[in-house]
């Protein structure tokens, strides 16, 4: 791949095929890859595109659901908004992961 960095849609699709996907930090959005090693392109556009992303995220899109087929089948009121339930425990799952961490 010869391109700096991959266009959104082209970030989707990568994440799609290959089972990687977006969850929030403190920074923005970045990939949950699974400790698998992603392409700089998609690196770099993660990071380019990450305002957008969010905004994405914010509205619950389906593209960046962990589990595309069952989103919006699994709402849920988080306190805040509605969110899908699959994509919040992404969210969880990252939390506790950081606890982890730093613990
Ligand atoms: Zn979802």
């Amino acid at each position: 791949m010869s391109k700096a960095y991959m266009s959104i849609q082209e970030a989707m699709q990568y994440c799609k095929a290959h089972t990687v996907f977006l969850v929030h930090t403190d920074n923005g959005p970045d990939l949950w890859t699974n400790g698998r090693k992603m392409p700089m392109p998609l690196r770099r556009a993660i990071f380019k595109h990450r305002e957008q992303l969010a905004t994405m995220m914010q509205a619950g899109d389906k593209q960046l659901c962990p589990a595309r087929d069952l989103h919006f089948l699994h709402w849920c009121w988080n306190g805040e908004r509605e969110v899908c339930e699959l994509c919040e425990q992404v969210e969880d799952s990252m939390t506790a992961q950081d606890n982890h961490r730093s613990a």
